[in-house]
């Protein structure tokens, strides 16, 4: 049987890699801030919108080294989101700081503002949300609280490569707002540097000191200022990333045709709850998760998810467990706390989504889906 997986890396022909990794075997400077990372990061920060960026070795790292460029009272509590992948709330606890979790929106998973006000107390330095699936928080109402409580907002951006907000009066980059967003270029994601990330910044004084945060603090040859990881993407990472960028537009056009597909045929399913398009947003169709009512359905999500894996289709229960679920968690905290992911954790399912999926898969899939069978 042909098996459809849930994703698939984009990668440039071998030959423009080739081409591109070739002065690496002159120089034979292959990583700390070489040349290739150098333009990847001008490129990457012209074409995301935004002020300053430093490159990562990866998005999760991208999360630390923001929770230690600010400075935040250590041991005090950030508002995050029970509904991302663990990469957020590690980078929180292993930082030393509280997670503590507001709900989400039914309608895009991004957390609620009204919420996030609620869990506020005098503990409180900052809020981590998360733009989930690629859809863009209330970033309007979460900044206007946050400067009202005198709070940091440190953004998850890992999904929104590419994604553009209609904000006061222009297209703005998904990586300007906030005090500093973080993204992932990890081999899943819209884009990638094979691992990778970044954190993007408002000004060239806090991109730099990330890039001492993320070789080992040091300053210069003879001064180490900060007691920090080793966080540096390599060369051929940036190589990966210079090729991809290329061919990042058309990826993202295919992915469309994919979502504009998909929406047309789980279009009128009893049951099956798809996210809404904004206008206001450009999306980057990075994930296409369904909700499955399972009384209305008639089946519920497990049940979907098995017939789709028998006939060869790779899904994933994205986010399931929600984090309060996990084993490292749960302990600590309460589900029914936030009622809303609770329910989308048990209905959620990300499908196949990625450019080369064809027209023919999509039809096996949805015609599954709409059958039941
Ligand atoms: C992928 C991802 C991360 C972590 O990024 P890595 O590059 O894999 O370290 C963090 N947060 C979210 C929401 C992600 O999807």
């Amino acid at each position: 049987m042909h098996k459809i997986p849930v994703t698939r890396s984009s990668m440039p022909e071998l030959e423009e890699y080739v081409k591109e990794i070739e002065s690496l075997f002159e120089t034979h400077w292959i990583t700390n801030a070489g040349e290739k990372h150098e333009e990847l990061a001008e490129r990457l920060r012209k074409y995301l919108g935004v002020e300053a960026l430093s490159l990562t070795v990866n998005g999760h790292a991208a999360l630390e080294l923001s929770l230690e460029l600010l400075n935040l009272r250590k041991g005090g509590e950030i508002i995050t989101t029970p509904f991302t992948f663990v990469s957020t709330t590690h980078a929180i606890v292993r930082s030393g700081f509280r997670p503590v979790f507001a709900d989400i929106r039914e309608a895009d998973c991004c957390l609620d503002p009204d919420s996030i006000e609620s869990r506020i107390t005098e503990n409180t330095v900052a809020i981590m949300p998360v733009h989930v699936y690629g859809n863009m928080c209330d970033v309007a109402r979460i900044g206007e609280i946050a400067k009202r409580h005198g709070l940091k907002v440190i953004y998850d951006a890992a999904h929104t490569f590419g994604v553009r907000l209609f904000y006061d009066g222009e297209w703005r980059g998904s990586g300007s707002f906030g005090d500093l967003s973080c993204f992932s270029f990890h081999a899943t994601k819209v884009y990638n540097t094979i691992e990778g990330g970044a954190v993007c910044c408002h000004t060239e004084e806090e991109s730099r000191k990330i890039a001492e945060l993320r070789d080992f603090g040091i300053v210069d040859e003879e001064r180490v200022r900060y007691i920090a990881p080793n966080a540096k993407m390599n060369e051929f990472a940036a190589c990966m990333g210079l090729c991809n960028l290329r061919h990042v537009d058309s990826e993202i056009g295919k992915r469309k045709r994919v979502n504009d597909l998909y929406r047309e045929r789980l279009k009128d399913i009893k049951g099956v709850r798809l996210i809404g398009e904004r206008e206001d947003v450009k999306a980057n169709y990075a994930y296409f998760p369904v909700f499955i009512d399972k009384e209305e359905y008639g089946m519920d999500r497990d049940r979907l998810f098995t017939v789709l894996a028998e006939n060869g289709i790779g899904a994933r229960k994205y986010f399931y467990p929600m984090i309060t679920e996990l084993d490292c968690y749960r302990e600590s905290y309460d589900s029914s706390e936030t009622p809303a992911a609770r329910r989308a954790a048990g209905q959620v399912m990300t499908i196949p989504m990625y450019s080369a999926l064809t027209e023919e898969a999509v039809d096996k899939i949805t015609g599954i889906i709409r059958n039941r069978e």
